[in-house]
């Protein structure tokens, strides 16, 4: 089978658990994964550190970055820009890994656009309520931003059918399996094995009797 790396795109609704999703599966599976590092304008919840969730930038320096063309995509998500940056992202495909980025919707999208093969998935919780409470239980926001998440959250589902795959995170070590075989089941494509089939023609061209 080819060895290419897929580009992976993980959205979801803030407080679905796709930060918790990406760590249990990246602590699974550390050869088969690159999990691509954002920049953003936002500042460090407690317990996050620089290069590590995100690269911390000020707004001339994500602004600077645009203008060097080193984002593969970004956008503005409540008031705060995030970005892909470029060189990670390559880097890794070309040694094979699945690299995930784990973006909101419009940045989805735009990657999809300049590259066509790129696997959607979107992850959500089992219900409404239950993204609620675990905006509330992760206590890292105010109550007003836990508010603007839940309403971005309704503008977001109409996009959901817009991904390859939906992924409910109800049981994170089930949703940990299920994320990872369909990305194995990924690989299998036909279109994703272009050398595979070329060469097995080719093979069976020269033992034609
Ligand atoms: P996101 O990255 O999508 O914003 P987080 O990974 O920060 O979401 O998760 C939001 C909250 O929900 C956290 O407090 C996390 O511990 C909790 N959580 C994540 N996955 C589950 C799950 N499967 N069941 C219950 N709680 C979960
Ligand atoms: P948070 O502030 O909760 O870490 O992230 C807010 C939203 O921004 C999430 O939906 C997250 O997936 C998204 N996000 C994080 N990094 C990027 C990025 O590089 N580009 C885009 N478009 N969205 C991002």
């Amino acid at each position: 089978m080819d060895k290419k790396g897929i580009l992976i795109v993980v959205s979801g609704f803030s407080g679905s658990g796709k930060g918790t999703l990406m760590k249990a599966l990246l602590a699974k599976y550390p050869d088969n994964y690159a999990l691509s590092i954002s920049a953003t304008t936002r500042t460090p919840r407690e317990g996050e550190m620089d290069g590590r969730e995100y690269f911390f930038k000020t707004k001339e320096e994500f602004e600077k970055m645009i203008a060097k063309e080193e984002l593969i995509e970004y956008a503005k998500y409540v008031e705060n820009y995030y970005g892909t940056p470029r060189k990670y992202v390559e880097e890794k495909l070309a040694e094979g890994k699945d690299v995930i980025l784990e973006i909101e919707i419009q940045g989805a999208l735009k990657v999809k656009e300049a590259f066509p093969d790129t696997l959607l998935l979107f992850v959500t919780p089992p219900t409404a309520s239950e993204l609620k409470a675990r905006l509330v239980g992760r206590g890292t926001e105010t109550m007003d931003v836990i508010e603007s998440r839940m309403n971005r959250a309704c503008e977001e589902a109409l996009g959901m059918d817009r991904y390859d795959y939906l992924i409910v995170n109800d049981d994170l070590d089930q949703c940990v399996e299920e994320m990872h075989s369909i990305i194995r089941g990924e690989h299998h494509r036909s279109s994703r094995n272009s050398r595979f089939i070329e060469e097995i023609r080719e093979d069976l061209e020269r033992m034609k009797q």
